[in-house]
């Protein structure tokens, strides 16, 4: 970024060791979507860059340098100390920025997975009680659809039809009718009302989720089918 522009908010979606003392940071930000950059001196208590952990909310002006920027100012905003008081919640955050992060591009505008995850974060930080798998597959639902690639849940892919009994589900495209199933192997067979909630979720406010009842890792299927490979910190999550 050039010195004239002003500082760009950013949340820590991960974090590396690098060199003696540096730290490599990956940012999500609205305006330009990941961004990779060097905190120099950042495990060094002194720095005022210690304290980037992951989640944290910052605003960042960085030196651009080939991939890797040089962070050269960091003004924390929102430290977000509670996600990282519970294991539960803690691991939650990590498979939400890295879910984020998967979908996000690097150097493209990407405002809406941003603020999905900055909402997220948010939401992870002031809870009290646990939280459902509900919120984990209303997340997924999002991060699909801003991605674009959010198969049909609530209705029929081929005819737009209304969802029966036996309703057939394929990763890439989404529901069908056994009678307008396309022509694609490892179609799986669900339950209707398993999709209609995945899609409830997907459209509403996710902290509407937070409660929500227990509902199938069916979406955590496509995040894999569509990436092409799984995510890590999904393991760590005790889904229900
Ligand atoms: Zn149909």
């Amino acid at each position: 970024m050039s010195p004239e522009e002003p500082p760009e908010p950013a949340i820590v979606i991960a974090r590396y060791d690098h060199g003696e003392s540096d730290r490599i940071l990956r940012l999500l930000t609205p305006s330009r979507g990941k961004v990779g950059v060097i905190a120099p001196r950042a495990r060094s208590p002194k720095s005022p860059y210690s304290g980037l952990d992951l989640g944290v909310g910052l605003r960042a002006r960085w030196r651009e340098r080939g991939e890797l920027g040089r962070l050269t100012e960091a003004e924390v905003v929102d430290p977000r100390a509670r996600l990282r008081e519970s294991y539960e919640r803690l691991a939650v955050a990590s498979y939400c920025l890295e879910l984020v992060g998967a979908f996000s591009r690097e150097g493209q505008p990407e405002p809406k997975l941003y603020g999905l995850a900055e909402m997220a974060l948010v939401l992870l930080d002031g809870l009290d009680g646990g939280f459902e798998s509900a919120f984990v597959a209303a997340l997924e639902g999002k991060v699909l659809s801003f991605a674009g690639l959010c198969p049909r849940l609530g209705s029929c892919a081929r005819c737009g039809g209304a969802l029966e009994e036996a309703t057939l589900f394929s990763l890439q495209s989404g529901a069908s009718h056994r009678r307008c199933a396309p022509d694609e192997e490892g179609l799986l067979v669900v339950d209707p009302e398993t999709l209609r909630r995945l899609e409830d979720l997907r459209r509403a406010p996710l902290r509407e989720a937070i409660a929500g009842e227990a509902v199938e890792d069916l979406l955590y299927r496509v995040v894999v089918f569509q990436l092409g490979r799984p995510l890590r910190s999904r393991a760590l999550l005790d889904v229900r």
